[in-house]
């Protein structure tokens, strides 16, 4: 990318985790172009249109097996947001109308508008709105490396998934609708990693009591952990999954709902989903969609995210030998994230009057390296940064990321005396 002054940068982090196949793509731009001479609109309860129908098939054939009814939306929040109406309008059919709690994780982020707040674990977004939403209960992710606990250790994925049992019963099962989680952390928890039998405990406590599974993929889909899905790493598949940011990739605004039949069906029995937004499955955005999973067939972008992913996340790790503030470093393909602490033994965030999430930032970007940055832990301290360049990235490209991030952190260290 080239600022108006002309100055080049490196998109380390595709924007918002979005640019997942780089600006510019001429064959994407191609495809647009095509479709906006054809039409740019059609009311989704006038006409299904064929970019439509043709971007659904092929989302259904990239997800989990059973899950074939894709509907679209404009973005993330909306696709949380109709992933949440989807299991309650189900649980209403099916005569489950007293489920409606959706357990969430703490830290996490689903989304800003009402409802997909009241799934995020994040107080700074959520508290100011406190009393205009329903707050959900909340379990803490399995950040095991923060808690103490061994994240290879085979009792830990058990440990965290039992916290969820115990929420369930303590809001009565009968009460709970579903639960709600990015399979691989997206910004609230950077990049997190669940230990192992994590993803299966939650999949078999869901299905014990009755209680919907819903995959936030917004981040983690769309192919750049080296699968479609992040869930697909662990083999669990969940019931209902949201995706937008890498799936329209920046080229148009685009996201989904998809479900298996076994929801939608009773639904669309009963008369149909609830739910809809006149944007929906714009043909524009839905064409957009279409080239931009071509590309990634094509070039085999999901094959490079993992390949480039595992030089990138070496490189990272090995930059904790020359920098001890650095705790942890953790992802999955090209969704990679470090963390800064001031103690790695016991995981202690650096103090926050240096503002690392912004400084670090900042000396990137004159660097020309474009990173993002959270305050983690639920938005109180600690700092981590996400490392998520496009997944046609190269190795020499890895190389001038990490010379780039070096001399940044360089000149973090220097000034804030660590
Ligand atoms: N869910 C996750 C995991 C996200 O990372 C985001 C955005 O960052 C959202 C939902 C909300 O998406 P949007 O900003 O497109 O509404």
């Amino acid at each position: 990318m080239w600022d108006v002054d002309g100055k080049r940068y490196l998109d380390g982090s595709s924007g918002a985790m979005v640019s997942n196949i780089g600006h510019s793509n001429p064959r994407v731009i191609d495809a647009m172009r095509r479709q906006m001479e054809k039409s740019t609109f059609g009311y989704r309860l006038h006409f299904e249109t064929e970019p439509s129908e043709r971007l659904a098939a092929k989302v259904a054939s990239l997800s989990p097996e059973g899950m074939e009814k894709v509907f679209f939306v404009s973005g993330g929040s909306e696709a949380v947001e109709s992933a949440i109406k989807l299991a309650r309008q189900y649980a209403v059919t099916v005569g489950q109308g007293s489920r409606w709690k959706v357990i969430s994780r703490f830290p996490s982020y689903h989304g800003s508008t009402l409802g997909a707040l009241a799934l995020t674990g994040y107080a700074p977004l959520s508290d100011p709105f406190a009393p205009m939403m329903q707050a959900m209960p909340k379990i803490p992710a399995p950040r095991a490396y923060l808690d103490g606990i061994a994240m290879d250790d085979p009792a830990t994925g058990q440990h965290y998934a039992a916290m969820l049992e115990a929420c369930i019963l303590e809001e009565g099962p009968e009460t709970v609708l579903a639960f709600i989680q990015e399979p691989i952390g997206g910004a609230s928890t950077g990049a997190l990693v669940p230990p192992a039998g994590y993803m299966q405990a939650v999949r078999e406590i869901c299905d014990r009591y009755g209680i919907l599974l819903i995959h936030d993929e917004v981040m983690s889909g769309g192919g750049r952990t080296g699968k479609f899905m992040g869930g697909e790493h662990f083999g669990v598949a969940p019931d209902i999954i949201a995706i937008s940011k890498g799936f329209g990739a920046g080229y148009a605004p685009l996201g989904a709902m998809i479900a298996s039949d076994r929801l939608i069906n009773p639904v669309l029995d009963a008369g149909g989903f609830l739910h809809g937004h006149t944007y929906a499955g714009n043909p524009l955005a839905c064409a957009a969609g279409l080239a931009v999973l071509e590309e990634i067939e094509t070039d085999d972008l999901m094959g490079n995210a993992a390949r480039v992913g595992a030089v990138l996340k070496s490189r990272l790790q090995n930059l904790m030998q020359r920098y001890s503030f650095i705790g942890d470093v953790r992802g999955e393909g090209l969704l990679l994230a470090f963390e800064l602490v001031s103690d790695r033994q016991t995981m202690q965030p650096l103090p926050k009057a240096l503002n690392a999430y912004s400084e670090l930032v900042e000396l990137a970007y004159a660097e020309g390296l474009i990173i993002y940055s959270r305050r983690t832990r639920g938005g109180v301290d600690g700092d981590h940064f996400l490392v998520c360049p496009p997944m046609i990235t190269s190795v020499d490209q890895v190389d001038e990321i990490i010379d780039m991030l070096t001399s940044a952190l360089d000149k973090f260290s220097a000034k804030a005396g660590l």
